[in-house]
């Protein structure tokens, strides 16, 4: 079992700027964030506030922590086959596996988080 983040409809729209073009309940990642939005995470290309969808390759503001009967292994290959499969280097898969993992290794299963550049940060507990 693996704590991991999933896409998430849930408290869509608190922020102005939320968005949601994701599958509910697919797996997400965290892509790098261009120049443009670092400073402003609420700005216009939408990349430092997103979650990414290793499935659907679109992007949502909200994502849930979910315990899923995964492996780390099935995690990494989950990263390793969504990123294989857009075209990027798969190399570092094993890593950003384990920063994610680490990332919301303290918060509590069904925890709503939004991605605020630097930071990932609980919205609100699920009821
Ligand atoms: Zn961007």
């Amino acid at each position: 079992m693996v704590k991991v983040l999933v896409a998430t409809s849930q408290t869509q729209g608190v922020r102005a700027s939320d968005y949601h073009w994701c599958v509910d309940g697919e797996l997400v990642w965290i892509a790098p964030i261009c120049g443009k939005d670092w400073e402003d995470p609420d700005g216009g290309c939408g990349c430092a506030r997103g979650f990414a969808g290793l499935n659907s390759h679109r992007a949502t503001t909200t994502a849930m922590v979910r315990t899923l009967a995964l492996d780390r292994d099935d995690y990494v290959e989950a990263i390793r086959s969504s990123l294989d499969s857009q075209g990027y280097d798969t190399m570092l898969s094993p890593e950003i596996a384990d920063a994610l993992l680490e990332l919301i290794s303290d918060l509590p299963d069904g925890a709503v988080v939004e991605h605020r550049a630097e930071y990932v940060q609980v919205r609100e507990r699920a009821p």
